[in-house]
Protein backbone atom coordinates (compact mmCIF):
# COMPACT_ATOMS: atom_id res chain seq x y z
CA UNK A 1 0.00 0.00 0.00
CA UNK A 2 0.84 3.48 -0.86
CA UNK A 3 2.24 5.23 2.02
CA UNK A 4 -0.33 7.27 3.58
CA UNK A 5 -3.66 5.53 2.83
CA UNK A 6 -5.30 4.05 4.95
CA UNK A 7 -4.09 0.87 5.89
CA UNK A 8 -6.73 -0.14 8.83
CA UNK A 9 -10.03 1.03 9.80
CA UNK A 10 -11.06 0.12 13.09
CA UNK A 11 -14.83 1.43 12.98
CA UNK A 12 -17.11 1.66 16.59
CA UNK A 13 -15.88 -1.85 17.83
CA UNK A 14 -17.51 -3.04 21.04
CA UNK A 15 -16.04 -6.09 22.78
CA UNK A 16 -18.93 -7.43 25.22
CA UNK A 17 -17.44 -10.37 27.83
CA UNK A 18 -21.02 -10.78 30.18
CA UNK A 19 -21.83 -7.66 31.78
CA UNK A 20 -18.15 -6.27 30.86
CA UNK A 21 -17.72 -3.92 27.82
CA UNK A 22 -14.03 -4.55 27.61
CA UNK A 23 -14.00 -2.38 24.14
CA UNK A 24 -16.54 0.24 23.81
CA UNK A 25 -17.26 2.17 20.57
CA UNK A 26 -13.51 2.83 19.82
CA UNK A 27 -13.37 4.05 16.37
CA UNK A 28 -9.82 4.95 14.93
CA UNK A 29 -7.81 4.78 11.80
CA UNK A 30 -4.19 3.85 11.01
CA UNK A 31 -2.68 4.80 7.80
CA UNK A 32 0.57 2.66 5.70
CA UNK A 33 3.65 3.89 6.77
CA UNK A 34 2.82 4.97 10.20
CA UNK A 35 3.73 3.78 13.66
CA UNK A 36 0.55 4.42 16.13
CA UNK A 37 0.43 3.79 19.79
CA UNK A 38 -2.11 2.45 21.62
CA UNK A 39 -1.87 3.30 25.54
CA UNK A 40 -3.82 3.23 28.50
CA UNK A 41 -4.13 1.92 31.91
CA UNK A 42 -3.98 -1.95 32.98
CA UNK A 43 -7.64 -3.24 32.02
CA UNK A 44 -8.08 -0.62 29.59
CA UNK A 45 -9.07 -2.66 26.77
CA UNK A 46 -5.73 -2.74 24.44
CA UNK A 47 -4.84 -6.30 24.78
CA UNK A 48 -8.85 -7.28 23.72
CA UNK A 49 -8.84 -4.54 20.95
CA UNK A 50 -5.20 -6.42 19.24
CA UNK A 51 -7.96 -9.68 19.82
CA UNK A 52 -10.44 -8.35 17.85
CA UNK A 53 -8.60 -6.83 15.43
CA UNK A 54 -6.27 -9.88 14.63
CA UNK A 55 -9.32 -12.28 14.87
CA UNK A 56 -8.23 -13.91 18.10
CA UNK A 57 -11.50 -12.94 19.33
CA UNK A 58 -14.06 -11.29 17.05
CA UNK A 59 -15.82 -8.53 17.76
CA UNK A 60 -18.90 -8.19 19.73
CA UNK A 61 -20.34 -5.42 16.90
CA UNK A 62 -18.32 -2.66 14.89
CA UNK A 63 -16.50 -3.12 11.76
CA UNK A 64 -12.69 -4.19 11.05
CA UNK A 65 -10.86 -2.87 7.85
CA UNK A 66 -7.73 -4.02 6.45
CA UNK A 67 -6.61 -3.07 3.69
CA UNK A 68 -10.01 -2.43 1.60
CA UNK A 69 -11.40 -5.65 3.18
CA UNK A 70 -13.85 -6.43 5.61
CA UNK A 71 -12.21 -8.41 8.08
CA UNK A 72 -14.71 -8.52 11.20
CA UNK A 73 -15.41 -12.12 10.82
CA UNK A 74 -12.56 -13.44 9.42
CA UNK A 75 -10.48 -16.26 11.03
CA UNK A 76 -7.12 -15.36 13.07
CA UNK A 77 -5.58 -17.62 10.26
CA UNK A 78 -7.26 -15.74 7.54
CA UNK A 79 -6.50 -12.24 8.49
CA UNK A 80 -2.91 -13.84 9.34
CA UNK A 81 -2.87 -14.43 5.76
CA UNK A 82 -3.55 -11.02 4.32
CA UNK A 83 -0.64 -9.71 6.23
CA UNK A 84 -1.25 -8.53 9.49
CA UNK A 85 0.77 -10.25 12.16
CA UNK A 86 1.11 -9.66 15.70
CA UNK A 87 3.09 -10.35 19.03
CA UNK A 88 1.23 -11.46 22.62
CA UNK A 89 1.47 -9.42 25.87
CA UNK A 90 3.74 -12.54 27.46
CA UNK A 91 6.49 -14.27 25.62
CA UNK A 92 4.92 -17.03 23.61
CA UNK A 93 8.12 -19.19 22.98
CA UNK A 94 9.00 -22.91 22.84
CA UNK A 95 12.16 -22.69 25.14
CA UNK A 96 13.59 -26.03 24.14
CA UNK A 97 13.06 -25.08 20.45
CA UNK A 98 15.56 -23.26 18.38
CA UNK A 99 15.32 -19.59 17.13
CA UNK A 100 15.11 -20.87 13.92
CA UNK A 101 11.84 -23.25 14.77
CA UNK A 102 10.40 -21.33 16.88
CA UNK A 103 10.74 -18.41 14.01
CA UNK A 104 8.95 -20.78 11.83
CA UNK A 105 6.15 -20.89 13.37
CA UNK A 106 4.94 -17.63 12.55
CA UNK A 107 3.85 -19.66 9.44
CA UNK A 108 1.01 -20.58 11.50
CA UNK A 109 -1.81 -18.34 13.29
CA UNK A 110 -2.90 -21.44 15.15
CA UNK A 111 -2.79 -22.13 18.91
CA UNK A 112 1.11 -23.71 20.15
CA UNK A 113 -0.13 -27.60 19.85
CA UNK A 114 -1.70 -26.25 16.22
CA UNK A 115 1.43 -25.19 15.25
CA UNK A 116 3.62 -28.09 16.04
CA UNK A 117 1.23 -30.78 14.82
CA UNK A 118 1.45 -28.29 11.49
CA UNK A 119 5.26 -28.25 11.82
CA UNK A 120 5.38 -32.24 11.65
CA UNK A 121 3.00 -32.15 8.96
CA UNK A 122 4.40 -30.21 6.64
CA UNK A 123 5.52 -30.82 3.01
CA UNK A 124 9.65 -31.18 2.30
CA UNK A 125 8.90 -28.18 0.12
CA UNK A 126 6.85 -25.84 2.10
CA UNK A 127 9.37 -26.80 4.84
CA UNK A 128 12.13 -25.74 3.29
CA UNK A 129 10.22 -22.52 1.83
CA UNK A 130 9.76 -22.22 5.32
CA UNK A 131 12.96 -21.94 6.77
CA UNK A 132 14.21 -20.01 4.44
CA UNK A 133 11.82 -17.34 4.97
CA UNK A 134 12.12 -17.79 8.82
CA UNK A 135 16.30 -17.57 8.43
CA UNK A 136 15.59 -14.26 6.47
CA UNK A 137 13.25 -12.90 8.88
CA UNK A 138 16.04 -14.04 11.70
CA UNK A 139 18.96 -11.87 9.33
CA UNK A 140 16.21 -8.89 9.56
CA UNK A 141 16.24 -8.50 13.13
CA UNK A 142 19.95 -9.24 13.91
CA UNK A 143 19.45 -12.99 15.21
CA UNK A 144 20.83 -15.20 12.08
CA UNK A 145 23.99 -15.76 13.49
CA UNK A 146 21.88 -17.68 16.86
CA UNK A 147 19.57 -19.40 14.60
CA UNK A 148 20.31 -22.68 16.27
CA UNK A 149 20.57 -22.08 19.38
CA UNK A 150 17.54 -23.35 21.93
CA UNK A 151 15.25 -20.22 22.21
CA UNK A 152 15.50 -20.62 26.12
CA UNK A 153 18.67 -19.07 26.31
CA UNK A 154 18.11 -15.82 25.38
CA UNK A 155 18.20 -12.97 27.17
CA UNK A 156 14.19 -11.41 27.78
CA UNK A 157 15.65 -8.37 24.82
CA UNK A 158 16.12 -11.05 22.51
CA UNK A 159 13.01 -13.43 23.25
CA UNK A 160 11.23 -9.61 22.74
CA UNK A 161 12.70 -9.59 19.48
CA UNK A 162 12.75 -13.80 18.37
CA UNK A 163 8.44 -12.80 18.85
CA UNK A 164 9.04 -9.95 16.19
CA UNK A 165 11.06 -12.12 13.87
CA UNK A 166 7.89 -14.79 14.21
CA UNK A 167 5.72 -12.32 13.45
CA UNK A 168 7.53 -11.29 10.74
CA UNK A 169 7.70 -14.47 8.52
CA UNK A 170 5.47 -14.08 5.50
CA UNK A 171 6.55 -10.70 5.38
CA UNK A 172 3.32 -8.58 7.18
CA UNK A 173 2.24 -5.09 5.62
CA UNK A 174 0.79 -4.55 9.04
CA UNK A 175 2.50 -5.48 12.78
CA UNK A 176 0.90 -5.48 15.74
CA UNK A 177 2.99 -5.35 18.74
CA UNK A 178 1.64 -5.95 22.43
CA UNK A 179 3.75 -4.71 25.34
CA UNK A 180 6.96 -5.67 23.28
CA UNK A 181 9.28 -3.86 25.76
CA UNK A 182 7.70 -5.26 29.00
CA UNK A 183 10.47 -6.26 31.10
CA UNK A 184 13.40 -4.73 28.95
CA UNK A 185 16.66 -3.37 30.30
CA UNK A 186 17.11 0.60 29.00
CA UNK A 187 20.04 -0.81 26.40
CA UNK A 188 17.35 -3.80 25.14
CA UNK A 189 14.46 -1.06 24.89
CA UNK A 190 17.28 1.50 22.49
CA UNK A 191 18.09 -1.61 20.61
CA UNK A 192 14.18 -2.50 20.32
CA UNK A 193 13.10 0.84 19.29
CA UNK A 194 16.13 1.07 16.17
CA UNK A 195 14.64 -2.33 15.15
CA UNK A 196 11.36 -0.99 14.87
CA UNK A 197 12.44 2.26 13.36
CA UNK A 198 14.19 0.34 10.50
CA UNK A 199 11.27 -2.07 9.96
CA UNK A 200 8.63 1.09 9.19
CA UNK A 201 11.65 2.26 7.13
CA UNK A 202 11.39 -0.94 5.20
CA UNK A 203 7.57 -0.26 4.66
CA UNK A 204 6.49 -2.59 7.50
CA UNK A 205 3.26 -0.89 9.45
CA UNK A 206 3.17 -0.58 13.26
CA UNK A 207 0.79 -0.64 16.09
CA UNK A 208 1.77 -0.85 19.22
CA UNK A 209 0.64 -1.24 22.97
CA UNK A 210 3.57 0.44 25.76
CA UNK A 211 3.75 1.56 29.17
CA UNK A 212 7.11 2.65 28.74
CA UNK A 213 5.71 6.58 28.14
CA UNK A 214 9.51 7.91 26.83
CA UNK A 215 9.49 5.08 24.87
CA UNK A 216 6.60 5.13 22.90
CA UNK A 217 6.64 9.01 22.66
CA UNK A 218 10.03 8.69 21.23
CA UNK A 219 8.70 6.07 18.66
CA UNK A 220 5.08 6.75 17.54
CA UNK A 221 3.79 9.44 15.27
CA UNK A 222 0.86 9.65 16.82
CA UNK A 223 -1.11 7.96 19.79
CA UNK A 224 -4.71 6.60 20.78
CA UNK A 225 -5.26 6.44 24.68
CA UNK A 226 -7.77 4.51 25.76
CA UNK A 227 -9.39 4.30 29.15
CA UNK A 228 -12.22 1.94 30.54
CA UNK A 229 -12.54 0.18 27.09
CA UNK A 230 -13.11 3.77 25.54
CA UNK A 231 -10.79 5.62 23.46
CA UNK A 232 -10.28 9.05 25.18
CA UNK A 233 -8.05 10.38 23.02
CA UNK A 234 -5.89 10.49 19.96
CA UNK A 235 -3.07 12.96 18.82
CA UNK A 236 0.62 13.39 17.95
CA UNK A 237 2.63 12.93 21.16
CA UNK A 238 2.67 16.61 21.66
CA UNK A 239 -1.05 16.57 21.73
CA UNK A 240 -1.73 13.71 23.74
CA UNK A 241 1.04 15.01 26.78
CA UNK A 242 -1.01 18.36 26.58
CA UNK A 243 -4.42 16.79 27.15
CA UNK A 244 -5.80 17.56 30.21
CA UNK A 245 -8.33 14.21 30.18
CA UNK A 246 -5.12 12.15 29.87
CA UNK A 247 -3.16 13.07 32.06
CA UNK A 248 -5.68 13.01 34.46
CA UNK A 249 -6.91 9.48 33.47
CA UNK A 250 -3.44 8.26 32.94
CA UNK A 251 0.02 9.99 33.36
CA UNK A 252 -1.69 11.04 37.03
CA UNK A 253 -0.74 14.86 36.75
P1 LIG B 1 -5.34 -4.10 28.75
O1 LIG B 1 -4.66 -4.91 27.71
O2 LIG B 1 -5.61 -2.69 28.32
O3 LIG B 1 -4.61 -4.13 30.05
P2 LIG B 1 -7.41 -6.11 28.50
O4 LIG B 1 -7.88 -5.93 27.11
O5 LIG B 1 -6.50 -7.23 28.79
O6 LIG B 1 -6.78 -4.72 29.01
O7 LIG B 1 -8.68 -6.24 29.46
C1 LIG B 1 -9.77 -5.35 29.41
C2 LIG B 1 -10.84 -5.84 30.33
O8 LIG B 1 -11.45 -7.00 29.78
C3 LIG B 1 -10.33 -6.25 31.71
O9 LIG B 1 -11.30 -5.87 32.66
C4 LIG B 1 -10.21 -7.75 31.60
O10 LIG B 1 -10.36 -8.36 32.85
C5 LIG B 1 -11.36 -8.09 30.67
N1 LIG B 1 -11.13 -9.29 29.86
C6 LIG B 1 -10.13 -9.47 28.98
N2 LIG B 1 -10.22 -10.67 28.37
C7 LIG B 1 -11.32 -11.27 28.90
C8 LIG B 1 -11.97 -12.53 28.67
N3 LIG B 1 -11.50 -13.41 27.79
N4 LIG B 1 -13.08 -12.81 29.40
C9 LIG B 1 -13.56 -11.90 30.29
N5 LIG B 1 -13.02 -10.70 30.54
C10 LIG B 1 -11.91 -10.37 29.85
MG1 LIG C 1 -2.89 -5.92 27.69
Amino acid sequence: PQPGTPLLRVEHAVKQFGGLRAVNDVSFELRAGEILGLIGPNGAGKSTLFNLITGVNPATSGQVTFAGRDITRQSAGQIHRLGLSRTFQHVHLLPDLSLLANTMMGGYARGRAGMVASLLHLERAEEAALQHEALRQLRRVGLGEQAHLLAGNLALGQQRTLEVARALVADPTLLLLDEPAAGLRYGEKMELVALLRRLRDEGVTILIVEHDMDLVMSLVDRLVVMNYGERLAEGTPAEIRANAAVREAYLGV
